[in-house]
């Protein structure tokens, strides 16, 4: 009788792990009981560890069913990376490689092979020899020709259950849909499984919608901020890749173009980098992402407005597989829904994708919860608010837009419904440029009549009121915007239009942002990072198969400095500790006696700092003369404003923002950690801000 303690033990000794993940031990029981199973997880849910425990605990030998190659090694990596005996079998090896791995099988020295269904004939003549315990069909879904990746050779795979009858199979897949779900088990020949169906909320993922405004500099921005986070950026076109990547070089980011344009080996080649961590950045077109099994993505970006929500959310899957905190972003221009709506109705299945295609515009403009509306296109219904959107993180202002409404619909009848929205709105707003002079629409009546109103606001007003249905986009029509009948209500039968005040400055927004401290090159993080990097390259194995990134942020938390200590870290278990746990623990013992020596040396730095500011500079200039972080010459103020220096902390930041801090302050029971306050203020004040204010109240509140 295998117990849950038995389970938990196996589940820490060999893979480092405290705890399961939602449905992992279930479905394990479930195998271990003898029966066939279906487990539906979403990306980074964590499949792998539904077959890859019960192979330890079974005596025989445990068949992964995986469709890529480049997968399969790394997971055999991972697996070795844990002291589990694993190989694989493809065509891409040689014939006295694949023999020595049969060697092993028979054996039985390996608990699994991974072998891909086009290669299961090599393994035909060995199944009388060996015993097998275990079948799991890793992308099962990719059986069935209703799903997006549908592979002939995994429709073969349903002889396995008639020659292994009373062999468990389990079937796993991050597809949802029903029809899908049906035909695995149909096709597999699955006898009564078990389903086990996990959420497809990703919580760790942020979602936000930005407008397209100058994208290029405000992803440049996002990642400047990001110096060694791996992200991808997902664009439309072939030639926007290669203009993108290109662009991001120039601004110093490791930064390459991925499509399906470029050959075998520089595809292959961009995406090892990618994995090892030589690359920074991708941009890429949809062709990128199925073969990756990296687990530190930590941001994925839209530069372009996806075709349907179902590949939006497979692509920003991508990021977080290892469950910690990842950005989402995607960029909505006007331009591309237009773009992709012709694309849609010039293609097969016309209604339908420009179904799909108006479902994804409904998200990027909404103004409720995204991951509700995302949740609920998969079926899941939510009722909850999901407190890391955009949307609710600052939740839209409405205001009574009704004479801005009426001001938009009249020039829509003036310019006889036979112009496109920039035209609309130059015209709205009085410009003097020539196509308006040429068409004298400076003589018609509502000319000018929003000139208060900055061109960008104006353009997003309309495009608000296309959303809401009182205009529309004449598609065949060169993009003209006409009227629909409700229209009418608002110009001649006093309906109220409710508008959203359009995000202010959206670059001024995301320059505050900025004043987010980067993360130090010398911070503990960045070491570990370092020593894992080195490893990965001496083992020839991707850095994130020696630990995965939460490992080395928990490393970060909590220093550990033995043996005993180490092994507590989720995600070290048995095998790592011996061969990685010295290593890294030296890497923290020697930061850790930095740590204490420092405070000596430090005293000229901060004279420095007074010096630099009592002269005139600004911060960023001090950072930049000294060569250090922004976040460490605030600190550097609040220190010296402690310690008794007149300093004017109220340029960085107001007397109310310091009140909002105050109050916080009491409600956290005056905690000194400023992450607290952060997610306390729901991320509206920096750092910065947090760490001064945090000074001025200190000194405040200290005895005279
Ligand atoms: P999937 O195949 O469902 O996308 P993986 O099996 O690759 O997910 O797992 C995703 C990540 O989660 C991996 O980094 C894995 O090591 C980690 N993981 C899996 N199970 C657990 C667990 N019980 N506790 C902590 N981390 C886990
Ligand atoms: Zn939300």
């Amino acid at each position: 009788m295998i117990t849950s303690q038995i389970l938990h033990k196996t589940l820490k000794d060999n893979f480092g792990f405290e705890k399961f993940r939602v449905n992992q031990e279930q479905v394990i029981n479930a195998i271990l009981s003898g029966q066939d199973a279906l487990a539906i997880m979403p990306t980074g849910g964590g499949k792998s560890i539904c077959f890859q425990l019960p192979a330890l605990l079974l005596s025989g030998i445990t068949i992964v069913i995986s469709p890529l190659i480049a997968l399969m090694k790394d997971q055999v990596d991972s697996l070795k990376a844990n002291g589990i005996a694993a190989c694989f079998i493809n065509s891409t090896q040689t014939e006295i490689e694949r023999q020595s791995h049969f060697d092993s099988l028979r054996d039985n020295k390996v608990k699994l092979v991974y072998v891909a269904p086009e290669s299961l004939s090599y393994l035909e003549n060995l199944f009388s020899q060996i015993s097998i315990s275990l079948i799991a069909i890793d992308e099962a879904h990719c059986i069935s020709s209703w799903g997006h990746d549908f592979r002939p050779a995994y429709t073969n795979l349903g002889y396995l259950k008639k020659r292994f009858p009373s062999t468990p199979v389990l079937a796993l897949t991050a597809t949802a849909d029903k029809a899908t779900r049906k035909d695995i088990s149909k096709q597999l020949s699955l006898k009564k499984p078990m389903s086990f169906i996990s959420s497809f909320d990703r919580k760790n993922l942020s979602l936000e919608v930005r407008p397209a405004l100058d994208r290029v500099k405000q992803i440049i921005d996002f990642i400047s901020n990001k110096p060694s986070e791996s992200g991808i950026i997902y664009c439309l076109s072939r030639k926007t890749t290669e203009e993108l990547a290109e662009k991001l070089q120039k601004a110093g980011i490791k930064a390459k173009a991925y499509h399906a344009g470029f050959d075998n080996s520089i595809r292959s080649r961009t995406q090892d980098d990618f994995i090892n961590d030589d690359c920074q950045v991708v941009c890429a077109t949809i062709a990128f992402g199925m073969g990756i099994d990296k687990s530190n993505v930590r941001w994925v970006i839209h530069y372009n407005l996806p075709k349907n929500i179902e590949g939006y959310y497979q692509e920003i899957g991508r990021a977080g597989r290892d469950g910690l905190p990842s950005e989402t972003i995607l960029f909505e221009s006007y331009g591309d829904v237009i773009q992709l709506q012709k694309f849609a109705s010039q293609g097969l299945n016309a209604e339908v994708q420009l179904a799909k295609l108006e479902r994804m515009k409904q998200y990027a403009d909404a103004l409720s919860c995204r991951r509700k509306i995302l949740l609920s296109y998969f079926g899941e219904l939510v009722t909850e608010n999901c407190g890391n959107c955009d949307i609710c993180k600052s939740p839209p202002d409405f205001f009574d837009g009704t004479i801005i409404a009426q001001k938009v619909l009249s020039a829509i009848i003036r310019l006889k419904e036979s112009e496109p929205l920039p035209v609309i709105v130059d015209f709205l707003r009085g410009s003097k440029n020539s196509y308006i002079f040429e068409k004298e629409y400076q003589n018609l009546k509502t000319y000018g009549a929003a000139a208060d109103i900055s061109w960008y606001d104006c353009n997003q007003y309309i495009i608000q009121l296309i959303n809401q249905g009182y205009c529309e986009i004449a598609f065949h029509q060169q993009n003209n915007i006409r009227l629909t009948s409700l229209a009418r209500e608002v110009l001649f039968e006093g309906e109220k239009v409710q508008l959203t005040t359009v995000q202010k400055n959206i670059l001024e927004k995301t320059g505050s942002k900025d004043l987010k401290t980067k993360p130090a090159a010398n911070s503990l993080f960045e070491k570990l990072r370092k020593l894992r990097y080195e490893i990965s390259k001496e083992e020839n194995v991707p850095a994130y198969v020696i630990f995965s990134d939460a490992a080395l942020r928990q490393m970060e938390n909590k220093r550990p400095m033995s043996d005993a200590e180490m092994i507590a870290i989720d995600g070290v278990g048995k095998a790592k500790l011996e061969k990685y746990g010295d290593a890294f623990i030296n890497i923290i013992i020697e930061f850790q006696k930095n740590k204490t020596v420092k405070p000596k040396k430090e005293a000229g730095t901060y004279k420095e700092t007074l010096l630099l500011f009592q002269s005139g500079l600004t911060v960023d200039k001090i950072a930049l003369k000294r060569k250090l972080g922004l976040g460490t010459i605030i600190s550097h103020l609040a220190k010296l404003y402690l310690d008794g220096e007149t300093l004017d902390l109220h340029q960085f930041v107001s007397k109310q923002e310091v009140k909002l801090i105050y109050d916080a302050h009491l409600i956290l029971e005056k905690t000194t950690a400023l992450k607290p306050y952060f997610d306390y203020l729901e991320e509206k004040l920096g750092y910065d801000k947090i760490r001064l204010a945090l000074a001025i109240i200190e000194k405040e509140n200290r005895p005279t």
